[in-house]
């Protein structure tokens, strides 16, 4: 695979449960060398919000609106946290050779009802052309309904592999796929391969996060993975706190979760 679209967990990239606002630097630096020494021709990185997101939107509601006292300043400080966590990865990515550009979502995305219904990917298109590396991250946006809602990076990742024609999205979360049931219980098998014929089945089962998490945890990403598996997007879902795991993902290895619309491989 010479092209892909990695999304980083923010359950990987921050203490997701915690209070405060820590980044595993570690965890960090280690998937930026292996995500650095896959060789891709086309990358774009994408990483979600973790401790430094869903707790600020859950306690303030912005996910709904901002029309409550205090709404706007609250989606300010968001976007703005998520602007600090974003440069503490761009610097590990930076330091391991990768060229991040960071990109800000919302500047050149609307949404309807939550959903994405447009982003500008001209910028990233070029930055790519050039052989940066544009990375992207979830952020409060504009909705034309309910005027703010959360642009998750599970919604920007499969939106951006087809509005750009790369061939994969490599989900790195903290469980190794998707289970038929919690994954915790140790007791779930693992779904090898969510397509046409058992997408409705094993979304019925899945549930949505460990800790506080405003876009759904593994539900939230399966609904949107599946919707644009329709459209061609696959998709390998893996455990990224686990050293090694991306970097077979990126090499093709069946690890973890397809997601793809066919059913036969
Ligand atoms: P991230 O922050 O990495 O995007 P999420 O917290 O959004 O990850 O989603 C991953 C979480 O989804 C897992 O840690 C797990 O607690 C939860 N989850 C719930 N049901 C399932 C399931 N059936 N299979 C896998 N994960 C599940």
């Amino acid at each position: 695979m010479h092209e892909a679209v990695v999304k980083l967990g923010g359950s990987v990239i921050t203490d997701k449960g915690s209070e405060t606002l820590r980044v595993r630097h570690d965890a960090v630096t280690r998937l930026a060398r292996e995500i650095g020494d896959a060789g891709l021709e086309r990358l774009i990185l994408v990483h979600g919000a973790g401790s430094y997101g869903h707790r600020i939107v859950k306690r303030t509601g912005i996910d709904g609106g901002v029309e409550r006292p205090g709404g706007l300043l609250a989606w300010a400080e968001t976007q703005r946290l998520q602007y600090l966590l974003a440069a503490e990865v761009s610097e590990r990515f930076i330091q391991a050779g990768v060229p991040t550009i960071p990109c800000q979502a919302s500047a050149s995305s609307i949404l309807r009802r939550r959903e994405l219904t447009s982003m500008d990917v001209e910028v990233a298109r070029q930055i790519m052309e050039r052989g940066g590396v544009p990375l992207f991250y979830g952020v409060p946006a504009v909705d034309l309904e309910q005027g703010c809602a959360i642009l998750s990076g599970d919604q920007i990742a499969p939106y951006l592999a087809h509005a750009l024609g790369l061939g994969l999205v490599v989900h790195g979360t903290d469980v190794d796929g998707v289970y038929e049931g919690d994954p915790a219980s140790g007791q779930s098998p693992r779904v090898d391969h969510v397509h046409s014929g058992n997408a409705e089945a094993v979304q019925r089962r899945v549930g949505g996060s460990a800790v506080v998490d405003v876009t759904g945890g593994m539900s939230g990403k399966l609904e949107s993975l599946v919707r644009w598996a329709r459209r061609g997007v696959c998709a390998r879902i893996v455990d990224a706190t686990r050293p090694g795991r991306v970097a077979q993902a990126l090499a093709g290895e069946s690890v973890g979760t397809l997601v793809s619309w066919e059913e036969s491989l």
